[in-house]
């Protein structure tokens, strides 16, 4: 059982990637006091996982006061259910099959208090509090990254919808009969415009004979696979496959987003994620400029569409700030409870939409 959060102390957020876990512990106006990072685990699972995430943790925090935390918070991709603190599935981790709970395992490795959500959220989030989104109530997130999520903030909040998958723009058909997304259905935006299905997409291209640098410089990086950094390093150097799957993900893209921001009439779209981040402003210009064909409301009224300001650390800042809401309200915002056993809020109550 944790202890109940101390108000004066700092928080940290953590940020779980596909091949990367960022840690910071910043002080209750987010200013960062110290910072960790480590690799993500490739086997072990989960557990594995959870037992990357506490060296960290206390390593950061060691570079800070006495290293005690009010709350942690922590963004992890895949489905999350926030009120139990479980990762129930995670596609991107690998191993990470079976539902677990890492904010139980977490508060009683730290004794500190967990709060867990879907990383884009979390990321959209931090972007609204403190980055790209701060002038806006409504905003639409898209990270691309590994996969291809989205966060959908109206109001000034996050809406989770009813089963929890509100904002999941990866999986919005752009082409009908289209290419086999990696959620098994057909045409998704993530087809075209995820990293791993991009390097399916070079794999097959290469293997029918067209010529590409992007396994070279894979290989010359020391890379398991295709990073943004290997597509960014390739698209410096005129490679013409990275060229085409670039310009395939971002008339997607374009097609995908437009249509979210038809439906919703948002201010702002942020644009984040690994490879959002490391394609930067360029990418953010043509996807922009991609939407516009599509947008119902176009011209000089149309949406801002911003690229992401807090860079590397938007998935751990944004989960400093769940922590923090979680020392102020003593719960998560949506519930009244604790992700702790014997301290649930009933779930039906909660999973009801608001939208
Ligand atoms: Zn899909």
């Amino acid at each position: 059982m944790p202890s109940a959060p101390r108000p004066a102390e700092p928080i940290a957020g953590v940020d779980v990637g596909g091949t990367k876990i960022q840690v910071v512990v910043t002080d209750r106006r987010f200013r960062v006091l110290a910072q960790s990072r480590g690799p993500t685990p490739a086997t072990g699972g989960p557990e594995a996982v959870a037992a990357a995430i506490v060296p960290l943790i206390t390593e950061a925090t060691g570079q800070v006061a006495d290293g005690r935390l009010a709350a942690i918070g922590i963004g992890a991709p895949g489905s999350v259910d926030r009120l139990r603190g479980v990762v129930s599935r995670s596609p991107n981790l690998a191993g990470w099959i079976d539902p677990f709970p890492l904010g139980p395992a977490l508060e009683k490795a730290t004794g500190a208090p967990v709060v867990v959500d879907n990383d884009v959220r979390i990321g959209t989030l931090g972007e609204h509090r403190l980055g790209a989104g701060r002038p806006y109530r409504d905003v639409l997130g898209v990270w691309f990254g590994t996969g291809v999520g989205g966060a959908v903030i109206l109001g000034g909040e996050l809406r989770r919808g009813r089963a929890g998958a509100a904002g999941e723009i990866g999986h919005v058909c752009v082409r009908i009969g289209g290419r086999r997304c990696g959620c098994g259905r057909r045409g998704c935006l993530e087809a075209y415009a995820g990293r791993a299905s991009m390097e399916r997409r070079a794999r097959k291209l290469e293997a029918r004979g067209r010529r590409t640098q992007l396994f070279a410089i894979m290989e010359k990086q020391g890379r398991r696979t295709l990073t943004s950094g290997v597509i960014a390093r390739a698209l410096d150097m005129g490679d013409q496959v990275a060229q085409a799957m670039i310009e395939e993900a971002v008339v997607a893209a374009g097609s995908a987003i437009a249509s979210v921001v038809n439906v919703l009439d948002v201010e702002a779209v942020v644009i984040g994620g690994g490879l959002g981040t490391r394609l930067g402003s360029r990418f953010v210009r043509r996807i922009a400029a991609a939407m516009q064909p599509h947008l119902f409301v176009d011209g000089r009224d149309s949406v801002a569409v911003l690229p992401a300001e807090l860079g590397d650390l938007a998935g751990a800042l944004g989960a400093a700030t769940e922590a923090a809401e979680l020392v102020s309200s003593g719960a998560p915002s949506d519930s009244r409870s604790l992700s702790t056993e014997g301290n649930r809020a009933p779930r039906g109550a909660a999973a009801r939409p608001r939208l």
